[in-house]
């Protein structure tokens, strides 16, 4: 004989391991939960009041049934006190039986279809029909009858509820905890094809506590869920107006970064933006309104550059190197060197003009004002040979500062004694010959494409490509 096993009422049930039924319905909201799970989630004690109550209910109002097929199941124990589902009537007929040659879209089917005659799916259908019915702009209103496809003869599809509404004709399908993304996309484009609109509506809807079923209809409708729960129901009766309540993400900048709130508000069905190529019907602009925020945060970003781009050369052009500097004016070069930091461009290192950043800075803007900047000198000519000279690792910068400010015929005409021309060809030829003493080096680059962005794309090309050194 078997001992009796006698289990601590406050441990939690024991589900058996492999059960037949291993999914169920909960037939009041419609949610589809695995058995085992189930089970294991509750106390041994409170586990055997529903034990009791589930089969008290069976007849009358059964709380689960298989969700596979439509028939009831309560609880039974194993004589190990090991729990299970099983059918209220066992006729054979039940597909969980030979769930192994089913395929997954088999499966799918059929627990959709049992969802669909769950309490909460015929409660959300009925709050639609009766929002729909209160508003007389709407006509033709019908539940669970076919819509035929007006292009391919034998397609058919049967919504939940469909109207003639200000959009035309609209299928309505009531979401449930688990809409399949297959049926969503089918169905989609369906009514895509029949120029009609589909609405998933929601009998209610929780931001903090999505599924992702859910998030495949947020995201397909510009992260808008749409409901018509009691209260919108109540209003729309009372207005004569299909009234649906809208949950939205609003987009927000938070310290440079885009973050998003949620929001609800009750809006009139006709006042939706509907979109039938998209097969989007929705109330705030999600997406409109982040793109409009990145661009802001874009301009602001590059308008702040170019501000401080031009506070940098202003400071450079209106330095006098032979006068030692005021503290004043140390302060406010260590100052735009702080900002370029926090700009995400490596501060030039070493003295307060390193040599990277003086060299640079003078001998591209006198390319630019065509003119000596910093050194006193006459001729932009001079200014050329000095890099070469001095500062031989901007010399290919120099020479594409020259082409690119349009120096050519000023440099040719003060070359009076062809002296550039000459030294120009030398280091073109050297260059080429893969001589790096004229290179910048890659410390120096963030600076030059910060400062001088086309000068600097064309520096870094050239660097990057060895193709690109023929065209020097
Ligand atoms: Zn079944």
């Amino acid at each position: 004989m078997r001992r009796n096993i006698t289990v601590d009422p406050l441990a939690y049930a024991d589900p058996v391991q492999n059960p037949e039924i291993t999914e169920i319905l909960d037939l009041a909201s419609g949610e589809v939960l695995d058995a085992v799970q189930w089970i294991s989630g509750r106390r041994y004690d409170h586990l055997i009041a529903d034990r009791v109550s589930i089969r008290e209910n069976l007849s009358s109002v059964p709380r689960f049934s298989c969700a596979l097929c439509p028939t009831p199941v309560y609880l039974v124990s194993s004589p190990e006190k090991r729990f299970f589902f099983r059918h209220k009537s066992e006729d054979g007929s039940c597909p969980a039986k030979t769930r192994s040659a089913l395929s997954r879209e088999e499966i799918q089917a059929l627990k959709y279809h049992g969802q669909r005659e769950s309490e909460a799916h015929k409660a959300a259908k009925s709050r639609i029909i009766r929002s729909l019915a209160a508003d007389p702009t709407n006509s033709d209103i019908y539940t669970e009858r076919q819509w035929r496809s007006s292009l391919k003869p034998g397609s058919r599809r049967q919504p939940d509820v469909q109207a003639q509404t200000v959009f035309g004709r609209v299928a309505f399908e009531v979401q449930l905890s688990t809409t399949f993304l297959d049926v969503v996309a089918e169905r989609r484009s369906f009514y895509r094809q029949e120029g009609a609109l589909l609405i998933w509506m929601m009998a209610g809807f929780n931001p903090e506590d999505r599924r992702l079923t859910t998030d495949d209809l947020l995201f397909s409708n510009n992260s808008n869920i749409l409901v018509v729960d009691e209260e919108t129901a109540q209003l729309s009766e009372r207005e004569g107006l299909f009234h649906v309540r809208c949950h939205y993400r609003v987009p927000e900048v938070n310290a440079g970064k885009l973050k998003d709130r949620w929001r609800d508000e009750i809006v009139a069905f006709r006042d939706l933006i509907v979109d039938f190529e998209k097969q989007t019907a929705w109330a705030f602009d999600y997406a409109g309104q982040a793109n409009l925020l990145l661009r802001q945060r874009e301009a602001t970003r590059l308008g702040g550059e170019d501000d401080l781009r031009q506070r940098i050369c202003s400071f450079w052009l209106a330095r006098n190197q032979k006068t030692p500097e005021t503290v004043s004016q140390v302060e406010t070069w260590q100052n735009l060197i702080g900002e370029l930091s926090a700009s995400g461009v490596p501060a030039p290192i070493g003295d307060r003009y390193d040599r990277a950043i003086t060299g640079l800075m003078n001998g591209v803007l006198s390319a630019r004002e065509k003119t000596p900047v910093g050194w006193d000198f006459k001729h932009l000519i001079q200014v050329v040979h000095r890099i070469c000279d001095g500062y031989p690792e901007h010399a290919l910068t120099m020479g594409v500062a020259l082409r690119e400010y349009e120096c050519e015929d000023l440099i040719k005409a003060q070359d009076k004694k062809g002296k550039w021309a000459k030294r120009s060809h030398a280091m073109r030829q050297a260059i080429l010959n893969g001589d790096e003493r004229f290179l910048p080096d890659s410390g120096t680059l963030p600076f030059l494409k910060f400062m001088f962005p086309a000068i600097g794309a064309r520096v870094e090309r050239f660097l990057a490509s060895g193709l690109g050194r023929s065209q020097f």
